[in-house]
């Protein structure tokens, strides 16, 4: 099994060095969120994870989340470890103070996130949905009810769960047919089935709040008509403690690809006691609030699936031996040479690399920005970094998620026939993060609401929050010899990107399906720019500092963005083209002959 080492020095060269953590500790609150306290947190989170979360990663997918006449639980040990984690406050970092969180920066929470997801991805969902429902609730529900849930769920006594999908209808939402009816004392008595409800029964917290997508009588067809309600698994009496059941059971545990160790369930509501969470026929708004903390979330996952793939990778190729150098023997006086010899391989670790630590830089930048959004005083710097967290949302879901695969994939490839084995490990990082891909909105999704909502929300007002920094930088550095190679080549591929948006804003006015086609390339190739920009940002950081002491650290960082620049970045002419082709192709295809 590959074992994961928290990237510490990493997590802080991109917070410390690329990003401004002044600024994020002068946001207010965060005050005593200096370097030293981050690190102190990374510290913690990851001897925990690394000791108590990574052991469950293999156990959870052997023995698996068991379903036994109603009752679930998730696998052995999980209980024992989930306690600890709450008790650690490893889950509620950045859960607001009033009702007993810790209040720390978003961003502090993506670190840990990313270790979490890399040690137990499945372990992972308990926690992470809880946090998904909380941040909805804080959002949208009334004082009464946060004051009842939260601070239950901030300790991780209750756990929360995301009610949307039903047999019918997952991405399409507008056709959730769950029943909500009136009582005469204000609540809701929900009935219907939800599917694939990930965290939705198990044995780790006393009560399970589920927020629930529900329609009421009358309700407007469609989206319209859709509001959202919270409703306890066990009733809550007015004194705050568990009382009866509430008319809510699991009808089955699904058996899936992966995540093992996490329950995804059929969630029965019979009759079930609720409360409205915000307006009436406003569900959708209500859940879209917490979408960006969520999204960004999930991409995490993909980000920690490659990390745990470059390491286990790493480890594999250079101890296993097999074949020689092409150019001649390395190890002479062992009967091959490691794997680290052959140039395939190194192609692969270096695009494990360069795409997690650009990823890695990616997620943080993001985060900050959320943490602005949040909380800087100033309202316009407040609406920018909004703006960017909106733009960014999308690409870092899609592209993170698809990179984890395929990074996983090529950890499988490294390893060879043993990657295709159980006992390595390889294969179940593939299995587990698949469906990072297809939940919280599948990327294909994440491409349509990139091209049809964001890229001309305002006039273009939100593009223009990465566009601008990156022409800033491109007129800054433009006299720099030592950046003239990157510099180059990410001028290139910006004109390139600027040139698809309004080719696919143009096109997409008079055909949406042009717009539609063109929306994974699109993704795709904007994510590959932002990498551009940040990698050359973190090599303009790395000259600076070589001859200090760290030359092993920053050289490789030099190295890395060179590799990013020479071997990944081409891809965006590819993508380039493909967009410019259009639509007709796969439009103008006979439906009665696929
Ligand atoms: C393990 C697991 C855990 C999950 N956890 C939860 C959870 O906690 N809560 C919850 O509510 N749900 C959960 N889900 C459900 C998940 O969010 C949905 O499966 C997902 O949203 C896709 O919906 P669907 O499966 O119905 O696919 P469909 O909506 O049928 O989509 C099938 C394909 O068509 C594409 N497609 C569909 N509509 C469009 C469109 N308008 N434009 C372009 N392409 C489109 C999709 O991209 C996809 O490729 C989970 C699912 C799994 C497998």
């Amino acid at each position: 099994m590959p074992t994961y080492t928290t990237p510490i020095r990493d997590m802080q060269f991109v917070y410390n060095e690329l990003l401004n953590p002044e600024e994020i500790q002068a946001l207010p609150g965060y005050e005593e969120c200096s370097p030293d306290m981050i690190a102190a947190v990374l510290e913690a989170a990851g001897s925990f994870c690394e000791e108590k979360v990574q052991p469950l990663n293999r156990i959870g997918d052997e023995e698996q989340c068991s379903f036994d006449e109603g009752i679930v639980k998730a696998p052995p040990g999980f209980k024992a470890v989930y306690d600890e984690y709450c008790g650690l406050g490893l889950n509620n970092i950045t859960s607001p103070t009033e009702y007993g969180g810790q209040g720390m920066p978003i961003v502090l929470g993506t670190m840990v996130e990313e270790i979490v997801s890399a040690t137990c991805p499945a372990f992972g969902t308990y926690p992470g949905l809880t946090h998904g429902a909380m941040n909805a609730i804080e959002a949208s529900a009334s004082e009464e009810l946060k004051n009842i849930y939260l601070p239950k769920m901030t300790t991780g006594q209750w756990s929360g769960t995301m009610c949307l999908t039903e047999p019918h209808c997952g991405t399409d939402l507008g056709m959730c047919r769950t029943k909500a009816e009136p009582n005469d004392d204000g609540s809701w008595k929900l009935s219907g089935q939800k599917i694939f409800i990930s965290s939705g029964d198990h044995d780790l917290a006393e009560n399970i709040i589920h927020l629930v997508l529900a329609r009421t009588p009358g309700a407007p067809e469609g989206i319209k008509g859709i509001s959202l309600f919270l409703v306890p698994k066990i009733q809550v009496k007015n004194d705050g403690n568990i009382g009866d059941p509430n008319g809510v059971t699991c009808g089955a545990i699904e058996h899936k690809m992966g995540y093992h160790g996490s329950t995804t369930c059929v969630i029965n509501f019979d009759d079930a006691e609720g409360y409205m969470v915000g307006t009436q026929h406003k569900g959708m708004k209500a859940m879209f609030i917490m979408m960006n903390t969520a999204r960004l979330g999930v991409a995490i996952q993909g980000l920690g699936a490659g990390e745990a793939a470059r390491q286990g990778s790493v480890e594999y190729a250079k101890d296993r031996i097999q074949g020689r150098a092409l150019t001649g023997a390395k190890n002479p006086d062992k009967p091959a040479d490691p794997l680290t010899v052959h140039p395939d391989v190194r192609r692969m670790l270096l695009t494990q690399r360069a795409i997690t630590e650009g990823n890695r830089a990616f997620a943080y930048w993001v985060s900050t920005e959320l943490d602005h959004a949040n909380k800087n005083p100033d309202e316009k710097r407040r609406q920018q970094a909004d703006d960017f967290v909106s733009l960014m949302t999308p690409i870092t879901k899609a592209f993170m998620t698809d990179m984890g695969s395929e990074l996983a994939n090529m950890g499988v490839q490294i390893y060879g026939g043993h990657g295709y084995i159980r006992e390595w490990g390889m294969e179940q990082i593939v299995r587990d993060v698949r469906i990072s891909q297809i939940y919280e909105g599948t990327n294909g999704v994440q491409a349509l609401d990139l091209v049809g909502r964001k890229l001309g929300m305002h006039m273009g007002r939100y593009l223009r929050g990465f566009f601008h920094p990156v022409d800033a930088y491109l007129e800054e550095t433009k006299e720099n010899e030592a950046l003239a190679p990157f510099h180059g080549a990410l001028a290139k591929s910006f004109g390139r990107l600027q040139r698809a948006t309004g080719f696919i804003v143009q096109k997409g006015m008079a055909d949406p399906n042009e717009a539609g086609a063109a929306s994974s390339d699109y993704l795709r190739l904007f994510a590959l720019v932002t990498l551009a920009y940040l990698w050359m940002r973190m090599a303009e950081i790395s000259m600076a500092k070589l001859g200090q002491g760290d030359d092993l650290f920053y050289q490789a960082k030099i190295d890395t963005a060179r590799f990013y620049f020479e071997r990944i970045l081409p891809d965006s002419g590819a993508l380039f083209g493909k967009i410019l082709a259009g639509g007709e192709s796969m439009m103008n295809f006979n439906d009665d002959a696929f």
